[in-house]
C-alpha cells in the first residue's frame, strides 16, 4: 500500500486500488489444524493466493489430502510443508516454527485454527461438568494458541506479520458445551491481550469467530454422524444465525463466481472507491 501511495504521489498509479485477488506471493503462512475443515479451506486459499504454507495436523492421511488440494490450487510441491504433530505438545510447536523458518526463511502469518470439542457431557449443566473437561478444552483451544504465538512472535516481528486466531461465536450465549464455551471465551481475551501488546512490534492480531461451519468436527470428537447432522440443523435454526444456514469451509466447494447471475446497482461508481468496487463485482460475475 505504501509503495502504491508513493507511486500515486508521483502520478504513476491510481488510488484507490482494490486488489481483486489478494496476493500472498513470497509470504509464508502456518495454518494449524489444516488437515481438515476450516483450516484446510484456509490453507487452500493461501496456496491459491501464492503463499508458501506449512500445513499441520495429527492425521497423516487427511493432511496429505490437504497437500494435494493445495497443489491442485496452484502451489508447487516445494511451497507446501507438511508437519504431523499434536499442538498440545510444546516440543511439536517448537518444531513447527523452527522447521518452517528453516525451509522458507520467514513467517508472515500464523493462523491458530486447531481446536477441539468434547461431547462426553454434552447438554449437562456447567455445575455438573467434570473439571477434567475444562482442563481438556483449555489444553487444546487456548494454551497452544498462546504458546505458538509466543514462539512465532520474533519471526512475525521481522516481517510485520499477522496472527489470526480461530475462535467461535456461539460461546457468547448459553451453550450445551459450557467448558468449550469457557475456553473460547478465554481465547478471545488472549486475542485482545496479544493484539494490544504485539501491535507495538508491528504484529497485527485478529480473531475469526465463526458461527456454524459444516465441518466434521463433531464426528472427529466421537459424536455419531446423525447427531452431527441434527446439531447442524438445530444450529442453523438458532436465532443468533440470521442467515438460517450453515456455511461450507471448502472454497473449492463454493461457487467461485460469488455474484454470478446477480444484478448490482452502483451509485457513485464513475471513479474512486465506487469504480473499483464495481469492477470487483463485475469480475465476480455480476451484471
Ligand atoms: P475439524 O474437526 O474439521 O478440524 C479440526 C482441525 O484441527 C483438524 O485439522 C485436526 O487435525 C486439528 N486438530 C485437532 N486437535 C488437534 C491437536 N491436538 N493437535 C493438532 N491438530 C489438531 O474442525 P473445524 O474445521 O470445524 O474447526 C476449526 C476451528 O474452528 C476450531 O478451532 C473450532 O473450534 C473453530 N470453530 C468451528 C466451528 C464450526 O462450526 N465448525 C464454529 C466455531 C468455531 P487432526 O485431526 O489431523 O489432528
Amino acid at each position: 500500500i505504501r509503495l502504491q501511495f508513493d507511486l500515486f504521489m508521483k502520478g504513476a498509479a491510481k488510488m484507490p486500488s482494490v486488489p481483486v485477488v489478494p496476493c500472498f506471493c513470497r509470504k509464508v503462512v502456518i495454518v494449524t489444524g489444516s488437515s481438515n475443515g476450516i483450516g484446510r479451506g484456509t490453507a487452500i486459499f493461501f496456496a491459491k493466493a501464492g503463499a508458501k504454507v506449512t500445513i499441520t495436523g495429527r492425521n497423516a492421511a487427511t493432511l496429505a489430502v490437504t497437500k494435494q488440494l493445495c497443489l491442485s490450487a496452484g502451489a508447487k510441491d516445494s511451497e507446501i510443508l507438511e508437519l504431523i504433530g499434536d499442538v498440545t505438545d510444546d516440543s511439536f510447536l517448537e518444531r513447527l516454527v523452527s522447521t518452517t523458518v528453516e525451509k522458507f526463511g520467514r513467517i508472515d502469518v500464523l493462523v491458530n485454527n486447531a481446536g477441539g470439542v468434547s461431547f462426553a457431557n454434552y447438554g449437562k449443566m456447567i455445575t455438573d461438568y467434570p473439571i477434567a473437561e475444562l482442563d481438556e478444552m483449555f489444553a487444546i483451544n487456548v494454551k497452544p494458541v498462546l504458546r505458538l504465538s509466543q514462539l512465532a512472535a520474533p519471526h512475525l516481528e521481522k516481517t510485520k506479520g499477522a496472527i489470526v486466531n480461530v475462535s467461535g461465536a456461539l460461546h457468547k450465549q448459553l451453550s450445551p458445551m459450557p467448558c468449550m464455551a469457557a475456553a473460547k471465551g478465554a481465547l478471545d481475551q488472549i486475542t485482545i491481550q496479544m493484539a494490544g501488546s504485539l501491535i507495538k512490534k508491528g504484529i497485527r492480531v485478529n480473531s475469526v469467530n465463526p458461527g456454524v461451519v459444516a465441518t466434521n468436527f463433531a464426528v472427529a470428537a466421537g459424536a455419531p454422524k446423525e447427531m452431527m447432522e441434527q446439531m447442524m440443523a438445530a444450529m442453523a435454526a438458532n436465532p443468533v444465525i440470521p442467515l438460517g444456514r450453515v456455511e461450507c469451509p471448502m472454497i473449492s466447494e463454493r461457487k467461485m463466481s460469488f455474484f454470478a447471475g446477480k444484478v448490482v446497482i452502483f451509485t457513485g461508481s464513475s471513479k474512486g472507491i465506487g469504480r473499483d468496487t464495481a469492477a470487483l463485482f463485475a469480475k465476480q460475475g455480476a451484471k
